[in-house]
């Protein structure tokens, strides 16, 4: 369905689809089967959601004939450490713009998981602070490789635009063919969303399909999760027509709403617990940023009875536990 557009191929596919049946026997008899997605073990340096959507992006950095690659993030961004692993498996020089945005981190934060591994990458890191002057930043960025005569492409946050969301308008096929395999009708999958490339992909796919589990996107960024449906629409829109699918409308898109707390990267009592749950029970690592909050939400429907015990829900386990390290307070706490 994605045959037409330039692909790289590096991930470790298919990501594995497991049982969670010491989790599903602690949450009690009205749980739902409970399956997770691998996705945090798509094998490209340390794994996560963005190594799908970067075979479609570096693929099409490739077509573009472009010897660098420019991409944004938070200072622990997940997608900021795929694509400077990308970078280095393909040969581009990679510079990372990252945004020191997550108040009230202790120093560690700033040095240790992501940002440690993308220098260790070979990825040029510029952080912008607050007060500093992005476009200062990045436009000294650009004439350095105008100078050096390398052409960039540009990544953008998250890796969410058509291209990047085909990785999971494939995924979507991917997961399907499992179930079909297992012979299982999954009603829901449940994921952590963002910049929205995730969601609309796998929106996109399921309308290629005709058929398959609802998807429940749960919002771990934006303070204004109407902006982030609506950001979501309109990519997963664009990335059906890219495929052949029928147009989403808004009643495809289901973000969920009560999960951010205080905001991006601020952790939360539910975080916590859905963290060490998933550690202690199947032996999972989440992550404080995405899908522990993911996670949790998970949890909360699972308790509000919003499931049948007969019917099976998917957890896409997008990765981020590099971010672990930076969050290190979670480890200690008490249960
Ligand atoms: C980026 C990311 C997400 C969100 O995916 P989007 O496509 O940006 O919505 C979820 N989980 C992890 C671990 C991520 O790094």
């Amino acid at each position: 369905m994605t045959a037409d557009a330039p692909r790289v191929r590096f991930a470790h596919l298919p990501t594995p689809l497991e049982e969670m049946p010491r989790l599903r026997a602690a949450l009690g008899p009205h749980c739902p089967r409970l399956l997770v997605k691998r996705d945090d073990a798509t094998g490209l340096g340390l794994g996560g959601n963005k190594t799908r959507k970067l075979e479609f992006l570096m693929g099409a950095a490739q077509a573009a004939g472009a010897g660098a690659v420019l991409t944004y993030g938070a200072l622990q961004s997940n997608h900021a450490r795929q694509t400077a692993a990308a970078a280095a498996k393909l040969g581009l020089t990679c510079d990372l713009i990252l945004f020191d945005m997550v108040a009230g981190r202790d120093p560690v934060y700033r040095v240790t998981g992501n940002p440690m591994l993308d220098r260790l990458f070979g990825a040029r890191v510029h952080v912008v602070n607050a007060g500093d002057d992005f476009g200062a930043i990045r436009a000294r960025v650009m004439a350095a490789h105008e100078s050096e005569g390398r052409r960039v492409y540009d990544v953008p946050t998250g890796g969410s635009n058509a291209a990047g969301a085909l990785g999971y308008a494939s995924a979507y096929a991917e997961l399907l063919g499992q179930l079909d395999a297992m012979d299982i009708r999954a009603r829901a999958i449940v994921h952590a969303s963002s910049s929205g490339g995730t969601q609309a992909g796998l929106v996109a796919g399921r309308l290629k399909a005709g058929r398959g589990p609802g998807v429940i996107g749960i919002n771990v960024a934006a303070a204004d999760a109407g902006a982030m449906r609506a950001s979501v629409l309109a990519l997963a829109r664009e990335t059906a027509a890219r495929i052949g699918a029928p147009a989403p409308d808004v009643d495809d898109i289901d973000v969920r709403d009560g999960f951010l707390g205080a905001g991006y990267g601020q952790p939360t009592d539910a975080m916590r617990e859905a963290v060490m749950l998933l550690a202690q029970m199947e032996g999972l690592l989440l992550d404080p940023v995405y899908s522990g909050k993911a996670m949790a939400a998970l949890l909360h429907l699972v308790r509000a009875g919003t499931f049948a015990p007969d019917e099976t829900v998917i957890f896409l386990h997008t990765g981020g536990a590099p971010a672990l390290f930076a969050y290190p307070e979670i480890g200690t706490a008490t249960k």
